[in-house]
């Protein structure tokens, strides 16, 4: 389980207009709302490895979303332990998903995605649009205490609504 590999949608609520320096590459401008970044982890670690990663604040930049995710605050991931990398198809149907508007170029470099990163208002029913017959997903809720992530993790299959998606983050 602690290693295991997996594709994963990282929430991140932004809370004001702001501009941000993502590394060498570009600025954007962030809206108020929610930014949904897809990304997979087959190597060591696996994906609660990287999970974590995006959790944590104190870190060097490398990744575009290490640039954004300084200024946005997580609420979590949607984790899918499926063997094979789905970040792409996830990506494609957050493309043509009414309600995601795609940065495109962002965390895309070595795919031909037109984006990993999608801005929403709502967020309602992502996990909708990730799962299907053969995809469960689980909610990792966002902590800061590493210690204890990703626990308690609370299933939650594709099927069920999104409630859990705007829960808060935490006490
Ligand atoms: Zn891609």
């Amino acid at each position: 389980m602690g290693a295991d590999p997996g594709t994963y949608a990282l929430v991140l609520e932004c809370p004001k207009r702001q501009t941000v320096q993502i590394g060498r590459w570009r600025e954007i401008e962030t809206e108020p709302g929610y930014y949904v970044y897809v990304g997979s982890a087959f190597g060591p670690g696996g994906v609660r490895a990287r999970v974590a990663r995006h959790f944590r604040t104190a870190k060097s930049n490398h990744w575009h979303i290490d640039y954004l995710r300084a200024h946005l605050t997580p609420l979590g991931v949607w984790v899918s332990h499926a063997p094979v990398r789905l970040e792409h198809r996830w990506a494609g149907r957050l493309e043509a998903a009414e309600g995601f508007i795609s940065l495109p170029g962002f965390g895309c470099s070595d795919c031909r995605c037109n984006a990993h990163l999608f801005q929403t208002h709502t967020g309602q029913g992502l996990e909708r649009l990730l799962g299907d017959d053969q995809t469960e997903l689980v909610w990792w809720p966002f902590t800061d205490e590493p210690f204890l992530f990703p626990s308690p993790v609370p299933s939650c299959s594709a099927a069920q609504t999104s409630q859990q998606f705007l829960l808060p983050t935490g006490p």
